[in-house]
């Protein structure tokens, strides 16, 4: 709760000002604050040049809250095609890190249709206790529909944390867990820790283009929702001999109510394997010049089995498709091997391949950005470089 000292307070108007979210107003020569809509965020108290303003973390009280009642680490398990999206068990081996600071369980939520079989995997991976909801219904993914029961599971269990994948699914149906249950998200967050004073989880994410990190926390709501970018955690090494508790959730009729009917769905064919999975990625930049110079890359990644990324000004003139994207924007890698192929090393680009072992660029500017955080760094044009790579590789094979 944000306090205001009334005989300290002279109305000055600075809190007025700092509060972006108009939750302080000077009325009568005092600042008068509005609970539901402040957000704890501190700007004020900062600004507030006689320290009349202070936060009360500990009572919790900002939006009628008791943040007592939240106990516990959810992990939101993605179940898709029939396997456990690796994600998960990432999300499991911080989950695992957070519920043992806290001291409290680690819960997962598998949702899906035939899924009972991978409950005991969630527990092999970190979990204490997997929520089993296992329904013909929910063979294809709604949005709404899990973010109903996501919600409802969480009013009913009042968990501390939640934190679910920052892939297309938990994109697009977290924000709304989130919105049903008025608090706050963080998505796409790179690191997550506790503040053990307050039990606020610290959820640091890239702000302004990556140029700085961010440490969000939110204090006076719960749960504490993050989203984590696969390949960003490391997941727990199987243990078969973990034990743990399945608790199988029965749905009522108003938990599957639902807008939209899925007709069809049909899995995309790839030629080699997906960008965010791939050990080897070779991404194209403007610097290939044309759609018909990407031969070279298709080409080279076929010998190396390597995934096919691209820049978005690769994407944008269509020469990838637009999940090729890396960055930003697009898809997050942390390959052995990320070989730039005339990529100038924007900051959009570079946030999402910090993860790989090893960076070589190709670019015929030596003073490319990618130059400063590549391993190895070769200046020349991808036009003559490629095709000497392409046959030293042939050679080499003897093919
Ligand atoms: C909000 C926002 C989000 C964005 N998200 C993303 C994102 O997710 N991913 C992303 O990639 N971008 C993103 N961008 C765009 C980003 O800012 C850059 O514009 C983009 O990454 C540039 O792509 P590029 O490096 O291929 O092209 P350029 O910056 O034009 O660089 C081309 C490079 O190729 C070199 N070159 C030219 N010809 C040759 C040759 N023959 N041989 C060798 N080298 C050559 C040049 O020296 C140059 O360094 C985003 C931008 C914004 C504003």
């Amino acid at each position: 709760m944000l306090r205001v000292e009334i005989e300290k307070c002279i109305g000055c108007g600075e809190c007025e000002s700092a509060c972006t979210f108009g939750a302080i107003v000077v009325e009568d020569g005092k600042a008068v604050v509005d609970a539901d809509t402040c957000t704890m965020c501190g700007t004020c108290v900062d600004a507030c040049p006689e320290d009349a303003l202070e936060l009360d973390r500990e009572s919790g009280a900002g939006p009628g809250i008791d943040l007592d009642e939240w106990r516990g680490v959810w992990v939101t398990a993605e179940y898709r095609f029939g396997s456990t999206a690796p994600v998960t068990f990432e999300l499991l081996g911080k989950g695992r890190q957070l519920a043992d600071d806290l001291g409290v369980a680690l819960t997962a939520v598998l949702m899906g249709s035939g899924v009972s079989e991978h409950a005991s995997e969630l527990i092999h991976r970190g979990a204490d206790r997997v929520l089993l909801v296992d329904h013909p219904e929910l063979e294809n993914f709604r949005d709404e529909i899990f973010a109903r029961i996501l919600a409802r599971l969480a009013r009913e269990e009042k968990p501390e944390v939640i934190l679910a994948g920052a892939t297309a699914m938990g994109r697009s149906y977290i924000p709304q867990v989130a919105t049903m249950l008025e608090t706050g998200l963080t998505a796409d967050c790179t690191e997550l820790a506790v503040r053990m004073e307050d039990r606020a989880l610290l959820q640091t994410r890239p702000a302004f283009g990556g140029n700085l990190l961010a440490t969000i926390v939110c204090p006076a709501h719960r749960p504490q929702m993050s989203t984590v970018r696969p390949h960003v955690l490391k997941a727990l090494e199987a243990d078969t001999s973990r034990q743990g508790e399945i608790v199988r959730v029965p749905l009522s009729d108003d938990d599957l109510k639902a807008r939209v009917k899925v007709l069809e769905s049909v899995m995309e064919e790839s030629d080699g394997p997906g960008l965010a999975d791939a050990e080897i990625v070779i991404a194209a930049g403007r610097g290939m010049e044309s759609e018909k110079n990407m031969e070279m890359v298709h080409e080279l990644a076929s010998l190396l089995d390597a995934g096919v990324g691209a820049s978005r000004a690769v994407t944008d003139a269509e020469w990838l498709p637009h999940r090729a994207q890396i960055g930003q924007t697009g898809v997050t890698i942390s390959p052995k091997l990320y070989l730039g192929c005339g990529i100038s090393g924007a900051i959009q680009h570079v946030v999402g391949i910090q993860g790989s072992d090893m960076i070589v660029a190709i670019n015929k500017d030596p003073d490319a950005p990618i130059f400063d955080l590549a391993t190895y760094g070769i200046v020349g044009d991808v036009k003559e470089i490629l095709p000497l790579l392409i046959k030293r590789i042939r050679q080499e094979r003897g093919a």
